[in-house]
């Protein structure tokens, strides 16, 4: 079970792993370590678990922060999937979000992304028949760019003798693809801008728009979602409910309301890590799920990171956008409203989204350059049996971090007059967009909220409230140091900066940092 470390629990007095962080990719590294007989001892700063993955309660409703939808849940030969049925022994149930799962609106026209890669095809051929060629070819490409990335990934993992014989030949083959912008790449296969804003679509998954992302970020998101989009049953605190009695059963504990003030270094070894009220908690392993910068500007003595020369390599990538959302909550079960289960984004009928961006950046009164929307309670068939004559919306939008600067060191919650009304001006131009979509709910809503990037950085610690840790540029993908090994011994990294944003690549980390603290080929296990 859960604790919270103010109750002062009975601890273990070691632990073979301590997890800072209980992200999808601290909670896959502890159970997989659980799984191969370790005790491990997970510390989370907020006080609910999950990172991400968690949710949270207002007003007799329930959101879910960073889960909207999840690919690859209905393959059952997915690893992602067995990954999960491995870490959870296969309690975690999945609800197929159907034939639509995301709905591309682009002015007052409507482009539907359709499950199963043959009807993606069908369907984009009938919105741009003259581009049937440029269709197939792009479906081809993101395949072949994600069949490199399996190696790519693995040659992080593995130890450093294997990687100066094997590393090159692992990696070279996804830089190929990962060394190109996604723009790049679509731009060679037609010169019709209509089609490349809507098969790039979902850069907000990703949040860096084509002319910026690495191609094979694009095509990882893409080849994802091809076989639809599933949601947890019951909601995404299922996903914590079902891992936890995993890393328990083997002797660990998940504790949260414990924020970690640095980890313990001796004789460049890690050897445990010390408490924000100056208690020190001691294991063999220590795995930092904060994410690289949160890491190393908190995490890690200057002293250390200095000696290891890390902060040149942190100058190499750059924290992803912020983002505000706007959690909804309305009277009436999703049926009833006539709620779709289907994802929809929004976008300004003019310009590509690289400028759109730019000119929302240099002008915030601009229209939003992409508005996402998303509807939890219509995905979780169980949700009307916990929540009945209720539905729920979340709204997400890009917002840069300085709109809140002079906020910034103001207490969660008493932030003043100011901040509210900052942030009701967004929200009432977010209601605009949901009423223009799905006028029938006007009327309906019961009460809404904005998270602005200070609530991202104060319950995740991400700095700059950033939404995805770091960005998905080409040369993030470049950068040796972004592993689960560092220069401290037993010090270890895990979560979406070693691998990608997203569920799936987090989850995954976990995978990759269970290999290089025990040297196993956990894969085979999974
Ligand atoms: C709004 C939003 C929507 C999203 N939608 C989707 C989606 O639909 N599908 C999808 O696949 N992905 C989605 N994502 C992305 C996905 O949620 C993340 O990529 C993933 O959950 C990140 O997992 P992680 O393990 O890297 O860590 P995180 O979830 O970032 O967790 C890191 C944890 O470390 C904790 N921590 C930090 N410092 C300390 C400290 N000093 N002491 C103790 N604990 C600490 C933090 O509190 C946090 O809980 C979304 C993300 C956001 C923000």
């Amino acid at each position: 079970m859960v604790q919270s470390y103010k109750k002062t629990p009975k601890l273990q007095t070691s632990y073979d792993t301590i997890v800072i962080g209980s992200g999808i990719g601290g909670l896959s590294t502890a159970a997989i370590l659980a799984k191969q007989g370790q005790k491990v001892l997970v510390l989370e700063k907020h006080y609910t678990p999950g990172g991400f993955t968690h949710v949270f309660k207002r007003k007799g409703f329930e959101w879910d922060v960073g889960i909207h939808y999840i690919g690859e849940m209905q393959r059952e030969t997915s690893i992602l999937k067995k990954l999960f049925d491995y870490i959870t022994d296969g309690k975690l149930k999945w609800a197929d979000m159907g034939e639509v799962y995301d709905r591309i609106v682009i002015g007052d026209t409507q482009y539907d992304f359709k499950k199963g890669v043959g009807n993606f095809k069908k369907q984009m051929i009938t919105y741009f028949p003259e581009e049937e060629q440029a269709i197939k070819s792009y479906v081809d490409l993101v395949f072949k760019a994600v069949k490199t990335s399996k190696n790519y990934y693995i040659s992080k993992a593995i130890s450093p003798i294997w990687n100066i014989m094997f590393g090159k030949i692992l990696r070279n083959p996804f830089f190929k693809f990962s060394d190109l912008t996604t723009y790049e790449v679509l731009s060679k296969l037609t010169t019709n801008e209509t089609l490349i804003k809507v098969l790039t679509a979902q850069y907000g998954d990703y949040g860096l728009p084509p002319k910026k992302s690495s191609f094979s970020m694009h095509a990882s998101v893409v080849r994802h979602y091809f076989d639809g989009g599933s949601f947890p049953i019951g909601g995404s605190s299922q996903i914590v409910k079902t891992i936890d009695p995993i890393i328990t059963e083997a002797g660990g504990t998940i504790l949260v309301s414990a924020d970690v003030q640095n980890v313990i270094i001796k004789n460049n070894t890690a050897v445990g890590v010390r408490m924000m009220d100056g208690s020190q908690l001691y294991a063999k392993y220590i795995v930092s799920n904060a994410g690289i910068m949160t890491t190393y500007d908190k995490l890690i003595s200057k002293k250390v990171v200095e000696r290891h020369h890390i902060k040149k390599q942190i100058l190499k990538v750059n924290r992803s956008v912020s983002h505000a959302s706007m959690y909804i909550g309305l009277n009436g079960n999703p049926d009833e409203l006539g709620i779709p289960k289907t994802n929809y984004w929004i976008y300004p009928e003019k310009g590509d989204h690289d400028s759109c961006v730019q000119k929302y950046l240099d002008d915030l009164s601009q229209p939003f350059p992409l508005v996402y929307m998303s509807f939890p309670s219509s995905k979780d068939p169980d949700w009307s049996n916990r929540y009945p004559g209720k539905s729920t919306i979340d709204i997400i939008t890009l917002i840069p971090y300085e709109t809140f600067d002079a906020w910034k060191d103001k207490p969660w919650k008493k932030r003043g007059v100011d901040y509210e009304a900052k942030k009701e001006e967004i929200a009432q131009r977010l209601l605009k967009e949901v009423y223009k979509q799905l006028p029938q709910v006007e009327g309906k809503i019961n009460c809404y909220e904005l998270s602005s990037p200070l609530t991202t950085e104060h319950f995740t610690n991400y700095e700059k409230g950033e939404i995805y840790g770091l960005d998905h540029s080409p040369s993030r993908f470049r950068q040796t140091f972004l592993k689960p090994r560092t220069p401290i011994k037993n010090f270890y990294l895990t979560g979406q900066d070693i691998v990608t944003a997203g569920v799936g690549g987090a989850l995954f980390s976990g995978v990759l940092t269970t290999m290089a603290i025990t040297g196993k080929n956990v894969i085979n296990n999974i």
